[in-house]
């Protein structure tokens, strides 16, 4: 039985995924977390996910949680992650985070912390992974002469933006076209901007009301178009794309992982 410890529990994500580790067979949820000063902070937990989490008290210490469960699930933000990441490798243990908005710098510190288990993924819905693939196999098989745009839309809510998966998208092409992320995204464009030039991957994000998140890559060439969208229209599919996550992560070794390789679609 895999202990799990869930932050950001009183989330949009953190609840639905507390809710769904109470049942899924082979997980049991350990500990229920919120930021210090959050109003749910000492709530018995079984008020807010059923009966069979009663006695489990929501808490803002990550590393006493951490004690004695064995996964912790993570949506947050990226700063609240990169201390969480931090606090579970000095644990030994594994972490399952699904935050967006990491620096280059702060996924660079994430890859080079010994002894970590992490899985780490901007989307976690299927879908939105093979899109990943297939992103890349159009890019490369398209090449140089089709310009790339990626428009994501995401709910009045959301912090980041571009959403972490536009800039998965867009990496996908980068690597497929040999583009630099550092001088060939281009994050909407306002003014005499002049023409579009070649490398460029553009980037916009839409926020309106309750979307829960459309992304589509156009391809356009002279005389054509070819456009790929994925749309999500519930949030349980990225939570339940958590629950394989900390069901798969403990039985790997110490690294890095991402959707990818739990799909086996690297
Ligand atoms: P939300 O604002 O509804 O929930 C975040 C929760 O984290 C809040 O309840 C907040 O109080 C809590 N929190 C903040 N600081 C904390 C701390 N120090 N300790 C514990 N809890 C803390 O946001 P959301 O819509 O649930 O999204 C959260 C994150 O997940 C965002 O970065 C979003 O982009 C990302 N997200 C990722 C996926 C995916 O598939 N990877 C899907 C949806 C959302």
């Amino acid at each position: 039985m895999i202990k799990v410890a869930v932050t950001g529990g009183a989330g949009r994500m953190g609840s639905l995924i507390a809710g769904l580790v109470t049942d899924t067979a082979g997980l049991r949820l350990g500990a229920v977390l919120e930021r210090e000063g959050h109003p749910s902070v000492d709530r018995d937990a079984g008020e807010m996910f059923g009966a069979s989490v009663a006695g489990i008290k929501v808490s803002d210490d990550v590393a006493k949680a951490m004690e004695e469960c064995d996964v912790l699930i993570d949506f947050t933000s990226a700063e609240v992650s990169m201390k969480n990441i931090r606090a579970v490798a000095l644990a030994g243990k594994a972490i399952v985070v699904g935050s967006t908005g990491f620096t280059p710098d702060q996924k660079r510190e994430i890859s080079s912390l010994p002894g970590a288990r992490v899985f780490l993924a901007a989307n976690m819905s299927v879908g939105m992974n093979v899109l990943f693939r297939l992103v890349n196999e159009a890019a490369k098989l398209l090449g140089d002469d089709f310009d790339v745009e990626i428009v994501e839309t995401h709910h009045r809510f959301k912090k980041d933006s571009p959403s972490g998966s536009a800039l998965r998208l867009a990496e996908a092409v980068a690597s497929a076209l040999k583009r630099d992320p550092e001088s060939d995204f281009v994050y909407g464009r306002e003014g005499i901007v002049g023409e579009r030039t070649k490398k460029e991957i553009g980037i916009h994000a839409v926020r309106a009301g309750d979307v829960v998140g459309d992304h589509t890559v156009i391809f356009g060439a002279l005389g054509e178009r070819l456009e790929l969208t994925h749309k999500a229209s519930s949030r349980e599919t990225f939570a339940r794309g958590a629950i394989r996550a900390a069901l798969w992560i403990p039985g790997q070794k110490p690294g890095v992982y991402e959707m990818l390789d739990l799909l086996g679609l690297k």
